[in-house]
């Protein structure tokens, strides 16, 4: 079963969004029929893009990887996490160091030190987007007009960069991401056509890339492993957070908060102010790094509710209408954060799982690479195959 790897992010496909539409979506539905389908795979504690792309690379929980939000408190703001922000090695570190070559396309999180192509994920900026790679497929997106179409664009910039060097270059772990259902899903969620569109593209797209292995004859070379990072849940109200805990340092992450504290009197107040708008505070779960339990607190909105930014918002009301009106991130046990992921490839079994652990991701990508994984000090989870 090891060998080469194909991984595919699909962001925001939610375990129920995906039964409900499969029937609409041949290449997934066909790559789930002949292979194996994780039906709900567990969502991370902090269902959000950057917490489940750690999960996904790490294996282990935002207590080892750090990256326990999008944005991470540096002890003056929260700013968006980053590769350098991973404190346990990922996939990509390890499969190089056990010999493997390494492409990464768009994929959060990965350090372009542990491949040997990489292209930055398109919301970075920086010095190194584009690493080894002779016509980087580079389409940053600005701008709210055609954002849809944009990001759509994107996704299919990464696909065919991600093709030439399948083509070229045989790597032995490709990682690639496409963004369009998540983004298709924040802005026009509760337009469930355009919602199953942004699918079908992605399904789409996946299909070229599959009959161009098939065609070139790589098919036999490698397995795919297409995961999601959460799921989604509508929204009604969003609560604007400045001015509720005007002063405060606080990162609004979908449905939680991070909120940075000086001390129990300042968390005490902030923790009633948020109360009286159904918030609560998640003290006994494993959200934080044990270096920031003492300074970051960690809240989740009532149910159907979001935080927002001021800067997202005209007026000075503390609960107004959401901007994004799908989000994730909603807290513990939210079976709506909860999303797919499917092996598919030559040896993998025919099987359908109906729920996986959110860390078997990783020991089942490095069993499918034939690289060794052993996470230092964590609790044991099994690769599902
Ligand atoms: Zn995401």
């Amino acid at each position: 079963m090891s060998g080469k790897l194909i991984v595919v992010l699909l962001d925001g496909v939610g375990a129920d969004l995906f039964a409900l539409y499969r029937h609409r979506l041949p290449h997934l539905h066909g790559l789930a029929q002949g292979g194996t389908l994780v039906q709900r795979l567990g969502a991370d504690a902090n269902a959000n893009s950057m917490p489940a792309r750690a999960g996904m690379l790490t294996g282990v929980d935002a207590t080892r990887h750090g990256i326990y939000a999008n944005n991470l408190w540096n002890g003056q703001h929260f700013s968006p996490a980053t590769a350098v922000d991973v404190r346990v090695p990922t996939l990509a570190r390890l499969a190089r160091s056990q010999g493997k070559t390494v492409a990464s396309v768009g994929f959060g999180l990965v350090s372009a030190d542990d491949c040997d192509w990489y292209l930055s994920p398109w919301w970075e900026d920086g010095c190194q987007r584009a690493k080894a790679l002779d016509t980087p497929g580079i389409h940053p997106l600005a701008g709210s007009t055609e954002s849809l179409t944009r990001v759509a664009a994107n996704d299919h910039r990464l696909l065919q960069q991600a093709w030439q060097l399948l083509e070229q270059q045989h790597p032995d772990l490709l990682l690639l991401e496409l963004n369009s259902p998540d983004y298709c899903q924040h802005v026009l969620g509760d337009d469930r056509e355009l919602v199953a569109w942004s699918l079908e593209l992605v399904d789409a797209q996946l299909g070229c890339l599959l009959t161009r292995l098939h065609e070139s004859g790589l098919a036999s070379q490698y397995n795919l492993a297409i995961v999601s990072d959460h799921g989604h849940a509508l929204v009604e109200t969003t609560l604007v957070i400045e001015h509720i805990i005007p002063g405060v340092n606080a990162h609004c992450d979908g449905g939680l908060l991070f909120v940075a504290y000086q001390g129990a009197a300042e968390l005490d107040d902030i923790d009633t102010r948020l109360s009286a708008h159904g918030v609560t505070r998640l003290d006994s779960l494993p959200y934080l790094p044990t270096t920031h339990t003492d300074r970051l607190a960690v809240f989740v909105a009532p149910k159907n509710t979001s935080f927002e930014p001021a800067s997202k918002h005209a007026d000075s009301a503390s609960t107004a209408k959401p901007k994004y009106i799908s989000t994730h991130g909603m807290g513990p046990d939210h079976a709506e954060d909860e999303r797919i992921a499917i092996f598919a490839g030559p040896g993998i079994p025919v099987q359908q799982i109906s729920r996986a652990d959110s860390l078997a991701v990783t020991p089942t990508l490095a069993r499918l690479l034939g690289i060794t994984y052993q996470p230092a000090e964590n609790p044991h989870v099994d690769a599902v195959l």
